[in-house]
């Protein structure tokens, strides 16, 4: 057995994979099963879902048959478009593909964009969500020898779900209420967990912290942190600062609510993060513009569009995710066949300056190279709600407390980002106190007039 899909310190001899089956086959396989389960959420969809029968009929989708292979033939889903079925027959929708006492577990979204919607899940579904986030968080190195300190909540996200996949690897779980700083402390200094999930902002917070408060904060029990919620866990800068410090692995997941809230699981090879959905969900990539079909091939950056294949009580087809990713090298040296990928961005915090796509994350990669005179987080400010920006863009850069009246500081990181990226910005230094909560998730940008 090869000893590459493990964590370094991870003596154990259990097969690395969750389903070997699923996660190794070939392309063609993975299409195969894919195609079968497809051909019965179609006839499904069609049947139960006065959403989607309404929608492919006003596509001009006939009865017939719409194979996997045609997909693109189908509609995209959008955030608005889920959100307005809700809208029209509360709680569940106009999507809800089951009788409402089918419905046992019901998770809320954040609603950053408005009020909450609801995510329903037959019983079923339950367990597809714990079978493919097993696979995510098995992937990431997590098995039943370890001792997981949990920082999800059990709800109202969907983030809950972890709680049932810890479980059903058999880890150890000391589940903490998000934003409890000390209990964490407290957990890891007892030695309780030998692995934390949290934000990639939580992490960082947390080894900022401990790098002025311990002697030697790498000495702990602590080997491995799981970042979810946000991108940053696989951003250079951010992850070798948590690393070093905490003398830990950083690997990270991602999900999306409306599909399956552990969705991708990054490898100790750490190169990227494997899609665990097979059999459950269809992936494809398309053209964030132009939002043509792209293969899903080394190099390729597009956006995420997701289709359940399996899901019985809200089931989405082509949703549109948002995620802007980078397909990373395959196949991976853990055995595994899926695809891996980097996320880039979220569309959402996409802006332009003069003619040239920007996320966040990339302001964020350089700005992280000025640790120890910054913490690490940083937040672009719009003052309208424009796509282009003008530069200056103006940019709020936390700094450890004190250390806020740095003139020289600001130049130099506008310098970098400027050479780097190659646009002007307007640095702004904020004390750590007042950037905002030490916690849960780092909104990357912030709308100011
Ligand atoms: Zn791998």
């Amino acid at each position: 057995m090869t000893r590459e899909g493990r964590l370094q310190d991870d003596a154990c001899e259990r097969d690395p994979i969750w389903e070997r089956q699923v996660e190794t086959e070939t392309h063609a396989q993975a299409f195969e099963r894919a195609a079968s389960a497809w051909e019965k959420q179609f006839a499904y969809l069609m049947e139960r879902s006065p959403f989607y029968a309404r929608k492919f009929r006003d596509a001009g989708i006939g009865q017939a048959q719409v194979q996997l292979k045609d997909l693109a033939r189908l509609p995209f889903s959008s955030k608005q478009e889920l959100k307005n079925a809700m809208d029209e027959a509360p709680p569940f929708g106009s999507n809800l593909c089951v009788p409402p006492e089918q419905v046992k577990r019901v998770y809320q979204t954040s609603g950053t964009t408005g009020a909450p919607s609801v995510l329903a899940l037959s019983r079923a579904d339950i367990e597809t969500w714990t079978v493919i986030g097993s696979r995510t968080y098995f992937a990431t190195g997590i098995h039943d020898h370890s001792s997981v300190l949990t920082t999800f909540g059990a709800g109202p996200f969907v983030a809950g779900h972890t709680h049932f996949v810890l479980s059903r690897i058999g880890s150890r779980s000391v589940p903490v209420a998000p934003g409890d700083t000390d209990r964490v402390l407290f957990g890891l200094r007892a030695g309780l967990a030998d692995t934390l999930l949290s934000t990639p902002s939580f992490a960082q917070y947390l080894a900022n912290r401990l790098e002025k408060s311990e002697a030697d904060p790498s000495s702990m029990e602590l080997t491995h942190i799981v970042t979810g919620g946000e991108p940053g866990g696989g951003i250079p800068a951010i992850r070798d600062h948590i690393q070093t410090v905490l003398g830990a692995t950083v690997t990270e997941v991602m999900g999306i609510g409306d599909i399956a809230p552990s969705l991708f699981g990054e490898c100790p090879q750490q190169q990227g993060m494997h899609f665990c959905g097979g059999g459950h969900v269809w992936a494809e990539l398309v053209n964030p513009d132009s939002r043509e079909p792209m293969t899903i091939e080394t190099g390729a950056v597009g956006e995420m569009v997701y289709t359940h294949l399996t899901r019985e009580a809200m089931p989405v087809v082509r949703f549109l995710g948002g995620d802007l990713v980078r397909i990373e090298d395959s196949p991976c040296k853990c055995g595994r066949a899926t695809f891996r990928m980097r996320v880039i961005g979220r569309r959402d915090d996409m802006f332009i300056v003069r003619g040239v796509n920007v996320y966040p994350s990339a302001i964020l990669a350089v700005v992280g190279t000025f640790r120890p005179r910054v913490t690490g987080r940083a937040r672009v400010i719009r003052k309208t709600t424009d796509v282009s920006v003008q530069p200056p863009v103006p940019i709020e850069v936390e700094v450890p407390d004190g250390q806020d009246g740095d003139a020289r500081l600001q130049a130099e990181i506008e310098d970098a980002i400027h050479s780097t990226l190659i646009f002007r910005t307007k640095v702004d230094l904020i004390p750590e106190h007042t950037f905002g909560e030490s916690g849960y998730k780092t909104r990357l940008t912030v709308e100011r007039p």
